[in-house]
């Protein structure tokens, strides 16, 4: 087990612990953008309410619920739509970064669970008209661009936002673990990203120089 994983029976012994599940949907696509560039796999993940990139899912109950039906409720509020969720979608389990220290000590469970093209357009639709938590907890779900184009515009820009917990992570591994895309394109994307990281300090340093000189307007 790598290093800072826990199998699922580890993570549930331990007592005083919170868990939170979430969940990567993904399905195959023949669609090309622009007529031209495969988009090859749609990828779902979420703008949070805090601005943070994330995977759907939330706080489980495991005295009250199994994780995945714990997950399955945190879906339907967060989708519109029930997505059940199994045993075998289980990727791994691992201590996730808690705001204070004095809080609990909290255990991010990871699925993935792989979908036809139907019903993750179906999931789509019903995350913006029946679920509860748009435009709430929830601000849209966003598909993750596979793709390079010019170098760093799709994977490495997308990969270059700011994620929560182990998010990022989570969806590198995905994407090595599943064959999603080549790991020459992944680390040249990475690459990329540290770059257009630079970028956007250069551009928030410029914004916040804005905000400095409207300040001193009358
Ligand atoms: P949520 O209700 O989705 O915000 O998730 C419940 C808790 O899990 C929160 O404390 C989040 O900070 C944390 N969390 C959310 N997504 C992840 C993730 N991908 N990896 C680790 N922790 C996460
Ligand atoms: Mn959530």
């Amino acid at each position: 087990m790598a290093s800072g994983q826990l199998s699922r029976a580890e993570a549930l012994a331990c007592k005083g612990c919170r868990h939170a599940c979430h969940v990567m949907l993904y399905c195959d696509t023949k669609t090309q953008l622009f007529g031209k560039i495969p988009l090859r796999h749609i990828i779902l993940m979420q703008m949070r309410f805090d601005g943070l990139l994330g995977f759907p899912g939330g706080l489980v109950n495991p005295s009250k619920e199994t994780l995945e039906e714990g997950l399955g409720r945190e879906l339907l509020e967060e989708l519109g739509v029930a997505v059940p969720i199994s045993v075998e979608d289980h990727v791994d389990s691992r201590y996730a970064p808690t705001p204070l220290p004095s809080s609990a000590p909290l255990i991010a469970h990871f699925y993935v669970k792989k979908m036809e093209e139907e019903q993750i357009i179906e999931v789509e639709r019903a995350a913006v008209t029946t679920a509860t938590d748009y435009g709430q907890e929830v601000l849209g779900m966003v598909r993750v661009p596979l793709y390079s184009i010019r170098g760093s515009a799709g994977l490495a820009c997308f990969l270059s936002h700011s994620f929560i917990g182990h998010a990022r992570s989570q969806l590198v591994d995905s994407l090595l673990r599943f064959g999603l895309v080549t790991p020459d394109l992944l680390h040249k994307a990475l690459r990329h990203s540290l770059e257009t990281h630079k970028d956007n300090a250069k551009d928030l340093r410029a914004a916040l120089e804005l905000t400095k000189a409207k300040g001193k307007q009358p």
